[in-house]
């Protein structure tokens, strides 16, 4: 019989692509989603992608009840991957009880639902932005973590000493949280992306948004900084690297191969690229010339962040293999097929 694997937040950003490399690998997946930040469409596009149509069940998952019986339903599967969340850094600030609500009462329905039907094995979705403003680069595991600048970010710490705590006490239970950096990118199909709602916060789709012509020029958040160019340098990951990163966690979860109840992993490419290195790379694979200028620093802004990522290598055996230049060119891919589509 196949392997059946939860997916919460299944039909967003991240989850979508995750659920395509885990139906590649012959795994039956189950979809979670109350589609607050994702579209049902995304169920039609994962099909046409893999032949294959995933469960989709539409639940909250902070409502107790209704997530226990949805757990009830599938308590033979032998994982869950855990995207479901809010993740608007900026919005976070302004509402910081609505992301504590979501992400911290999501994460511990899954955990207790798993507790209660015996489901082992858990794959959490951190981020880079658990190690703070940082002291010394790389950033590895060991790095020391600090209060996140945003309620948002402080959702991922709290949720990771939430696994930690329970992670020593439970029987059998084991847990990956996987440190995310940068992700951008697109599916190679042209069919799966990242939708953000209204104006998008982050770098990769306000550029390709800007080339398009929904907005008139980015905005470089400084240029002043103690960079090679000035801008600001972060470790992009592309989303189809990181969605594998997540089967090979989850396959060393299930042959027994972790070395701790919980364990922790960088998920970047380890090479630092500048705003401007993206917008040169974007304007080189997609013939198109970004109008943009630059502006002060935006608030909270770290100067540099990249990864060691010599952990994920050595002990998942994963190695990221897609360039800056497949990212920007997948993004924009993306971004022009969403928009006749
Ligand atoms: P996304 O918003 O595209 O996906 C999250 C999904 O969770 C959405 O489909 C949303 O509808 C769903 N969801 C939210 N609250 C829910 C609830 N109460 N019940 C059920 N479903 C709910 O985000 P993404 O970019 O795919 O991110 C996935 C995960 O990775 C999140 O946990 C995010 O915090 C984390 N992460 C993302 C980034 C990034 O840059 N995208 C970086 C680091 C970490
Ligand atoms: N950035 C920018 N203009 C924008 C959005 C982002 O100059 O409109 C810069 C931002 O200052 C940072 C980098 O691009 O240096 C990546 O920002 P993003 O918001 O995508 O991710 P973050 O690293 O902040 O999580």
């Amino acid at each position: 019989m196949k392997s059946k694997i939860i997916i919460t937040g299944g039909t967003g950003y991240i989850g979508s692509h995750t659920a395509v490399e885990f139906i590649n690998e012959g795994l039956e997946v189950v979809i979670v989603d109350n589609l607050s930040n994702s579209d049902i469409s995304v169920l039609d596009r994962i099909q046409s992608i893999t032949d294959v149509a995933p469960t989709f069940e539409n639940i909250d998952l902070t409502d107790r009840v209704k997530t226990t019986s949805f757990f009830e339903r599938h308590k033979d599967a032998s994982g869950v991957i855990n995207f479901a969340a809010f993740k608007a850094v900026g919005e976070s600030v302004q509402l910081p009880l609505q992301y504590y609500h979501n992400n911290l009462n999501i994460l511990l329905n899954v955990m207790d639902c798993m507790d209660r039907f015996e489901i082992r094995n858990l794959i959490f979705s951190s981020s880079a932005t658990v190690y703070g403003l940082p002291d010394s680069f790389p950033l590895t595991e060991n790095s020391k973590t600090k209060k996140p600048t945003s309620p948002y970010g402080n959702t991922k710490k709290i949720g990771e000493e939430v696994i930690e705590d329970f992670s020593k006490v439970a029987k059998n239970f084991k847990a990956i949280s996987l440190r995310y950096f940068n992700p951008i990118g697109a599916h190679s199909s042209g069919d799966l992306g990242e939708t953000p709602t209204g104006v998008p916060n982050n770098l990769m789709p306000f550029i390709t948004q800007t080339a398009l012509g929904k907005r008139e020029e980015l905005k470089i958040f400084g240029k002043d900084y103690d960079t090679i160019d000035g801008t600001a340098i972060r470790d992009y990951i592309h989303v189809v690297d990181l969605a594998k990163a997540h089967v090979m966690a989850f396959q060393r979860l299930m042959k027994n191969e972790a070395k701790e109840n919980f364990e922790i992993f960088n998920i970047g490419t380890g090479i630092g690229y500048s705003v401007l290195d993206v917008i040169a790379s974007f304007e080189k694979t997609t013939k198109q010339k970004l109008n943009y200028s630059f502006v002060d620093r935006r608030s909270g802004d770290v100067p540099v962040l990249y990864a060691s990522t010599a952990k994920a290598k050595k002990e998942l055996g994963w190695n990221p293999k897609l360039t800056l230049d497949d990212m920007t060119k997948s993004s924009w891919e993306w971004e022009v097929k969403k928009n006749i589509l």
